[in-house]
């Protein structure tokens, strides 16, 4: 890992920004509701923001074209970052949620199912953790944690 100093916001916002197209293209709203001095973070740049993209890709593919809200909240709880991203999608059924993590686990006809590996991986790479909070026909809040020393 490269790590260097790094604030969530800053990491967020460089995720969103190569989701851009995509969000552009399904005419998704962005809420942000960011941490205000950024919260700084040990973390390898390239590696993190790919982690927030995995989810924001499937927030986007998730959501109904035209009718997607997503909301991205940074907030410092102790001497935690916390970022959380949330979607108005289908939500997650239980049995989907016991392998979302799982390698090769997809519900896409082309998903590869590596996505949500690959963000856990680097979460935990940084002393971190993922957690997904999900309710049917609402929408599915993924949190991501990272220690800010
Ligand atoms: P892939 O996107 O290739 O399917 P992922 O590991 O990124 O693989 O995601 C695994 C599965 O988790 C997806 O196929 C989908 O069923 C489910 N999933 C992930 N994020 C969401 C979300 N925001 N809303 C609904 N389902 C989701
Ligand atoms: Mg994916």
């Amino acid at each position: 890992l490269n790590i260097r100093a790094h604030g969530a916001n800053e990491l967020t916002e460089k995720a969103l920004l190569l989701a851009k197209d995509r969000l552009q293209l399904n005419e998704i709203k962005v809420n942000k509701d960011y941490s205000y001095p950024d919260i700084m973070v040990p973390a390898d740049e390239e590696k993190v923001i790919i982690a927030l993209l995995n989810i924001i890709i499937n927030a986007i593919e998730a959501m109904t074209p035209g009718k997607g809200i997503l909301t991205i909240n940074t907030e410092r709880l102790k001497d935690k970052a916390v970022i959380i991203i949330s979607d108005n999608g289908p939500g997650i059924p239980e049995e989907t949620k016991m392998r979302l993590f799982d390698p090769f686990f997809t519900n896409k006809p082309k998903g590869t199912g590596l996505g949500l590996t690959s963000t856990q991986n680097i979460i935990m790479n940084h002393k971190g953790t993922v957690h997904v909070e999900s309710e049917i026909d609402r929408g599915s809040v993924f949190t991501v944690v990272l220690p800010t020393n």
